[in-house]
C-alpha cells in the first residue's frame, strides 16, 4: 500500500482512487465486500489494464485482512512483520555479516530478547495495571496477562463505550446480535456493524471483526455484549497461554554461550531433557507401533507434569529467572537493553562494534560449544 503514490500517482482522479482503494483494503468485513468494492473501483476509474493492481488482487488471499484476519497472527500484519524482525536484528548484524559472526550475533540478538523478556515478566509480577472498570471479566486478564497485554486488553475495553448491542434473532443455540459502534474518522462520524454470534451453551462468541482470531485479544464488540450480559467470566479459549505472565517463552530454553546465562538452571535442564528425548525418539522411531506407544507415554507425561504446572512455572521466574536471583541491579538497571530512540545507523556501529570487542574474550569458551549451539538454532528456528 505504501507505493500507491508511486503506481497509481499518474491518474488524474488519483486521490479518490487511493480513496476507494483504502475504503476496498481495511473497511472490508468480508471476502465478498472486498470483492465488491475493488470491482467497483475498477470499473469506476477504469483500471482495467493497470497490472499493478491486477498482481495485488491475484495475491488478495495474502495480504488482505479480510482474507487474512480469522488466522492468527498474533496481530502482526505483514509490514508489522518485517519491521519486527528487522527490528529484532537490527543493531546485530548488516549486509557485511560474516556467517560466523551472524551466529554470534545471533545470540546476542537473543540475550536481548530473553532479558528483556524477563525484565518485563518481572514487572508484570511485581507491578499491577489497576482495573478500570468493575467488570469481574477485567480482574480475570489482570490476573493472568502481562501487562502489556493486559493494557491491549484494557484499550479494547475502554472503546466499548462507543458500542452498544442490538439482539437480532435465535437460530437454535445461537443467538444473532449486531454491535454498531461508533468510530471518528478525521472530522468525522459514522456508524459502522458488525455481527456477533453467541452460543450461551458452549459459550462461544465469534464477531466479525475479527479482532480476537487476528489479534488474540477479545474485541470491544465482544465485550460490549458480554458485559451487557452480565457474564463473569470467559472461558480459558479466550485466555491465551502465550499472553500469560507466568509462560516462559521456548527461546528462554535454549542454551546460549553468552556471558550471564549460560548456566540457567532452566536452560540447562532443558538441554539435558532435549538431548534425553532424542534417544528416546530414535527408538520410538522404528516403527508405527512403537511410535504409537511413545506418543501415548509422552501423552500420559504431559498430563502428569502439567498437573502443577502454573505453580511451578511461577516459582521457576521466581527462583531461577537469570536476571533476579539475587542481582537486583540487573533489573533496576537493564542497561543490556536497546533503547528504540537512538539512530539505526549508530546503534548497529555500536553493537557490532562492542560484540566484536568482546568477542575475542568469549572464543576460547564459544569454540567448545559452537558445534552444539549451532544445533541448537536450527531447532529453535
Ligand atoms: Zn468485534
Amino acid at each position: 500500500m505504501k507505493k500507491i503514490p508511486e503506481k497509481l500517482g499518474r491518474y488524474e482522479a488519483y486521490e479518490d482512487i487511493k480513496t476507494a482503494l483504502g475504503n476496498a483494503v481495511y473497511d472490508s468485513l468480508t471476502t465478498e465486500e472486498f470483492e465488491s468494492s475493488w470491482q467497483n473501483m475498477v470499473d469506476q476509474y477504469l483500471l482495467y489494464d493497470n497490472e499493478w493492481l491486477q498482481e495485488l488482487y491475484r495475491n488478495r488471499h495474502h495480504w488482505v485482512p479480510a482474507y487474512v484476519k480469522d488466522t492468527f497472527w498474533a496481530g502482526m500484519s505483514t509490514t508489522q512483520r518485517s519491521e519486527s524482525m528487522n527490528s529484532f536484528f537490527d543493531g546485530y548484524v548488516n549486509s557485511k555479516t560474516t556467517l560466523r559472526l551472524f551466529i554470534e550475533q545471533y545470540e546476542n540478538a537473543l540475550r536481548d530478547k530473553v532479558e528483556k523478556e524477563n525484565i518485563a515478566d518481572f514487572h508484570s509480577f511485581k507491578s499491577t495495571v489497576p482495573c478500570i472498570t468493575h467488570y469481574d471479566i477485567e480482574k480475570q486478564f489482570q490476573l493472568v496477562y502481562t501487562n502489556s497485554k493486559f493494557q491491549e486488553f484494557q484499550k479494547e475495553l475502554t472503546r466499548k463505550m462507543y458500542c452498544y448491542s442490538t439482539f437480532i434473532k435465535r437460530e437454535g443455540a445461537i443467538e444473532v446480535y449486531q454491535v454498531t459502534e461508533d468510530i471518528k474518522i478525521g472530522d468525522k462520524r459514522k456508524d459502522i456493524v458488525y455481527g456477533i454470534l453467541l452460543n450461551e451453551e458452549e459459550f462461544e462468541v465469534k464477531c466479525y471483526c475479527h479482532h480476537f482470531e487476528f489479534r488474540g485479544i477479545l474485541c470491544r464488540h465482544v465485550l460490549c455484549l458480554l458485559t451487557q450480559k452480565k457474564v463473569k467470566e470467559v472461558p480459558l479459549r479466550y485466555i491465551l497461554e502465550r499472553w500469560k505472565k507466568n509462560i516462559k517463552r521456548k527461546h528462554n530454553f535454549i542454551r546460549c554461550t553468552y556471558s550471564g546465562m549460560e548456566d540457567t538452571p532452566v536452560a540447562k535442564r532443558f538441554d539435558m531433557l532435549c538431548n534425553t528425548f532424542y534417544e528416546v525418539a530414535k527408538a520410538g522411531a522404528i516403527s508405527d507401533e512403537s511410535c504409537n506407544v511413545l506418543v501415548e507415554a509422552i501423552h500420559n507425561l504431559k498430563i502428569q507434569f502439567s498437573t502443577n504446572s502454573d505453580n511451578s512455572t511461577r516459582d521457576l521466574h521466581v527462583q531461577e529467572g537469570p536476571s533476579w536471583d539475587g542481582k537486583n541491579k540487573t533489573i533496576l538497571n537493564p542497561v543490556a537493553v536497546r533503547s528504540r530512540g537512538r539512530p539505526p545507523t549508530l546503534r548497529k556501529e555500536n553493537k557490532v562494534d562492542r560484540k566484536s570487542r568482546e568477542k575475542m574474550a568469549r572464543e576460547k569458551r564459544q569454540k567448545r560449544k559452537k558445534k552444539k549451539t549451532i544445533l541448537r538454532y536450527f531447532f529453535f528456528v
